[in-house]
């Protein structure tokens, strides 16, 4: 007896999108995709910041099942990027499963199914639930004193004011993260000057961005099997080098760090900037920069690097602690997410009328990256402890859009009505995580997004081919599971 399963996903983007595709594929036809914008995209919709690119090889940024022959350079610029989506979502007939401008406020288990509501009060149910809500989506604003005193334009990178003239204009960019240091390679030369206001420096590697000649993109047309190649080459590569580096010492990590250290001591060769420049902590415990012209940028005269900290914002600029006034027409925040938001304000009730907040309320905890005890049928993309950092996100989330997929086949076929998994093969996978996390690098002693409210890293501790290990084929005896029989 084969049963047909109604399927909703929240959120069109990079993750959303791969596990429709896959859906489909796969023979699900009842599949709705709930996006509270009026576009697909997510994260390459919602920044389009100058300098916007990139930093995983674009061979391997791209869906193992869309092949992109036509990447402009091997590290693609952000409005490519967005173009690529939305000509996938033609081109896989995706675009008529969106329900664009809807935003799903809750989502409620019955002992059978999700029962949905929207902001605009619209109902709607599904047998399955999946979040495609993103990490990196909620811009975080520092709480400092008098931004709304401020005369000039201020805003956060990832919502860019395209109406705002920057040519000419004094500049202040807070924040050296990836997005700060590829805004501040775009404007330097455009603003007079660009204040970069640094609070920690970080390691950066020069990848240079190099163009794909027509010859080889029309060779990438012409011989599709080039263009797979090369996907499996760089991740080959990401994971041998980047993957290992992050989670074990060894001679990757050694030589991703002489190569970071190497860089600044021959871009920099003023000493007292070079100082600056050098970050406390080692490289990759932060997220590593990729870029071969922040060095350079910084290292213009109308490029100024500010190390003292903000004090306040006043009308006619930024006042760090040493009393300057640091004068500026233009602030741009380039300071972050709150990677903590996940799914929220979206109120998701399990269980017993548990909600995902309470369950989330000492820690935001999963099964494998995947799901949460308490919640059946409901899968996540990109949820917690997913490897992140310096490697292609569509790669992780099309490993656990197969996994998802497995599930629901056999939802399909009546063997199963409802799983989640059980409490303790996720607190066993939890321990897991905290027993190898300290030979990881991101608790070598620096403080970013990826460390947890209590100290804890949120990343994966293990190279992304673990991770398509433990996602192979779901293990049945770690789920509480409803035969198709009983239901
Ligand atoms: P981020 O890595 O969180 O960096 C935020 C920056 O803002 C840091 O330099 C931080 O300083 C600074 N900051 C925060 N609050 C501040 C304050 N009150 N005063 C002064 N400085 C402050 O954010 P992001 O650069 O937007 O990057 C976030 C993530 O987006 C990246 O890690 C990456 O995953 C993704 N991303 C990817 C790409 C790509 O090419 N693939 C490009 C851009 C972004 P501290 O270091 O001292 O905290």
């Amino acid at each position: 007896m084969t049963r047909s399963l109604r399927i909703a996903i929240v959120g069109a983007g990079m993750s959303g999108l791969a596990m429709a595709a896959k859906l489909l594929r796969a023979g699900f036809s009842d599949v709705v995709i709930y996006e509270s914008a009026d576009e697909v995209g997510g994260t390459w919709r919602d920044n389009t910041y100058p300098g916007l690119s990139c930093d995983v090889p674009a061979r391997f940024y791209s869906y193992s099942f869309a092949p992109n022959p036509n990447w402009s350079a091997n590290f693609a610029p952000g409005d490519e990027i967005q173009a690529y989506f939305v000509k996938t979502t033609s081109d896989l007939g995706l675009r008529r499963l969106i329900r664009f401008g809807t935003e799903i406020e809750s989502a409620t288990w019955d002992g059978h199914r999700y029962h949905l509501q929207t902001t605009k009060g619209e109902h709607d149910y599904a047998d399955v639930l999946i979040a495609a809500t993103g990490v990196l989506r909620k811009p975080q604003i520092p709480d400092i004193e008098g931004i709304a005193e401020f005369c000039g334009d201020a805003f956060h990178s990832a919502r860019w004011d395209h109406s705002v003239k920057l040519r000419g204009k004094k500049i202040a960019v807070i924040g050296t993260g990836s997005t700060g240091a590829q805004i501040t390679s775009a404007l330097a030369g455009v603003a007079a000057p660009l204040m970069l206001f640094q609070r920690t420096a970080q390691w950066i590697l020069p990848l240079p961005r190099l163009p794909y000649s027509p010859l080889s993109r029309t060779a990438m047309r012409l011989v599709p099997q080039l263009n797979r190649s090369s996907y499996h080459l760089y991740r080959e590569l990401m994971e041998r080098i980047f993957g290992r580096a992050a989670v074990e010492p060894g001679w990757q990590r050694s030589a991703v760090s002489a190569v970071c250290r190497l860089h600044l001591q021959l871009a920099i060769r003023n000493p007292a900037l070079r100082q600056k420049l050098t970050p406390p902590d080692d490289p990759m415990c932060k997220r590593l920069i990729m870029s071969a012209s922040f060095y350079p940028s910084v290292a213009r005269k109308d490029v100024h690097l500010i190390t003292e900290a903000i004090e306040r914002v006043e009308q006619r600029g930024i006042r760090t602690t040493d009393g300057a006034l640091h004068e500026c027409d233009v602030i741009v925040f380039a300071t972050g997410f709150d990677a903590r938001a996940y799914l929220r304000p979206m109120d998701i009730i399990g269980e017993d009328g548990r909600s995902l907040s309470e369950a989330w309320a000492h820690g935001v905890r999963g099964y494998r990256t995947v799901a949460v005890p308490g919640f059946p049928n409901f899968f996540t993309l990109i949820g917690p402890h997913s490897p992140i950092g310096n490697h292609s996100l569509i790669a992780i989330a099309e490993t656990q859009a197969d996994y998802i997929v497995q599930w629901l086949e056999s939802m399909r076929s009546g063997v199963v009505s409802s799983c989640a998994p059980s409490q303790e093969a996720t607190d066993e996978f939890n321990s897991a995580i905290r027993d190898v996390m300290p030979s990881t690098v991101w608790t070598t002693g620096c403080n970013s997004w990826y460390i947890g409210p209590d100290g804890v890293p949120e990343t994966w501790p293990w190279t992304p081919a673990v991770h398509r290990q433990m996602l192979a084929a779901p293990v049945r005896a770690h789920f509480h599971i409803t035969d198709g029989a009983r239901a």
